[in-house]
């Protein structure tokens, strides 16, 4: 099937993102646009046709650059001269020094915070490597050399090469070092990850601070542009300045809704228990075909613009200065009468309450981590509670803590 029968699919409710997981590699390319070869990847790449040769927006992960490369190459045989990086995650900035190898040098331009998550990304190694474990369930590791770009912007900077025009503007969104780029000759608007055909990763548990105002306002500067064809970080284009005005106009709206909830609740005093329990998208927003929490969750969200604008601190005085997990644990047990009948209520709950499970399951093993039949429940309590969930961020961790 063409990406651009699947987008119509997709758009029309024929195929449900569920079928259609935006992270799912295709390796195929496709001409989009005039002189623009879309390849559909685990993160995307569009390469624009120039006559001093292509410049690619983003170059490939670091396990995937080589079938998307070879995917490319199916579509054109003309030398990367230029690449832009979208952002510095490492399912983007990757595979450079294979286009280097065929045809010489790459001029690679990207925004000027990415140096410093290369930095952050050394610093943390141990971590993100975890991370990507958890969150993929995958042994791919994490890299440890990062090739620095050549030229780095701070706001906007436009482009002139081999008679085409590229226009890029940073954003802060889902990272710190975003940029999107606008192609008028095409009508192309390539989105990096501000827009992927999922609720947007604006909320991730285990990644550094994300911005969801200035993402909507990313995306409404770009949804001033009239684009023709929006090609996004993840998952397939979508064709037609209707349909492109919808999909930004939607996640705009989407996040802009999540910041006035939150931001009104905080300015009440609420505490992020309340605001977590209160706060939620509209439905008619949730049910586009391109807002399914499939990846991130927009309860996630929420804790994240608690983040932002409020600090670490939930507003519970005890957890200001807690006791140690185990100590509350073992108090509780004992209260209880003992930690099997903790472990016997997790147990119950599973088919009826499993947030309230996994909180008994969890005091049982901090009480009693030797406990072998508590582990044992523990196990199939997180198996059940990953396999009824639809966001990957969570079911990762869930996944990951039943095998712990
Ligand atoms: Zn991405």
């Amino acid at each position: 099937m063409s990406l651009r029968q699947l987008s119509s699919d997709l758009l029309e409710g024929r195929v449900s993102i569920d079928a259609a997981q935006p992270m799912a590699p295709r390796f195929v390319a496709e001409e989009v646009a005039s002189r623009t070869c879309f390849v559909s990847s685990f993160a995307n790449v569009t390469a624009f046709t120039t006559d001093a040769g292509l410049l690619l927006v983003d170059t490939g992960s670091f396990v995937l650059a080589e079938p998307t490369r070879v995917a490319l190459r199916k579509a054109t045989a003309a030398p990367v001269t230029t690449a832009v990086w979208t952002h510095g995650h490492v399912d983007h900035c990757f595979g450079v020094e294979l286009y280097e190898r065929e045809h010489g040098p790459v001029h690679v331009i990207a925004h000027e915070a990415v140096a410093r998550r290369f930095e952050r990304y050394r610093l943390t190694h141990g971590w993100n490597a975890a991370i990507n474990a958890r969150q993929f369930r995958t042994q791919a590791g994490f890299p440890t050399e990062f090739r620095a770009p050549d030229e780095t912007f701070a706001t906007t900077r436009s482009l002139d090469i081999g008679g085409r025009r590229f226009e890029l503007t940073h954003a802060l969104g889902e990272t710190d070092d975003h940029a999107w780029v606008w192609v008028p000759d095409a009508g192309v608007i390539c989105t990096g990850d501000l827009f992927i055909w999922a609720s947007p990763n604006c909320g991730n548990p285990q990644k550094v601070q994300r911005y969801p105002r200035e993402w909507a306002q990313a995306l409404r500067a770009m949804d001033a542009l009239g684009a023709e064809v929006l090609c996004p970080g993840h998952g397939v284009p979508i064709w037609g300045a209707a349909a492109v005005h919808r999909a930004l106009d939607d996640t705009a709206s989407f996040l802009e809704s999540l910041v006035d909830q939150v931001i009104a609740m905080m300015n009440r005093g609420a505490r992020l228990d309340d605001i977590v329990a209160a706060v939620r998208p509209p439905e008619s927003l949730l049910a586009t075909p391109y807002l399914s929490p499939v990846y991130d969750d927009p309860e996630f969200v929420v804790r994240n613009l608690y983040r932002l604008y409020g600090g670490w601190w939930d507003g519970n005085p005890a957890h200001l200065r807690p006791a140690r997990d185990a100590a509350l644990a073992k108090e509780l047990a004992d209260l209880a009468g003992g930690v099997a009948i903790l472990a016997d209520r997790a147990e119950q709950l599973r088919a009826t309450d499993l947030a309230l499970a996994c909180h008994l399951i969890e005091l049982a093993t901090q009480a009693a981590p030797d406990d072998a039949t508590v582990r044992a429940r523990r196990t199939l309590i997180y198996r059940e509670r990953a396999g009824r969930e639809r966001c990957l961020m969570a079911r990762g961790i869930f996944s990951a803590a039943a095998e712990s």
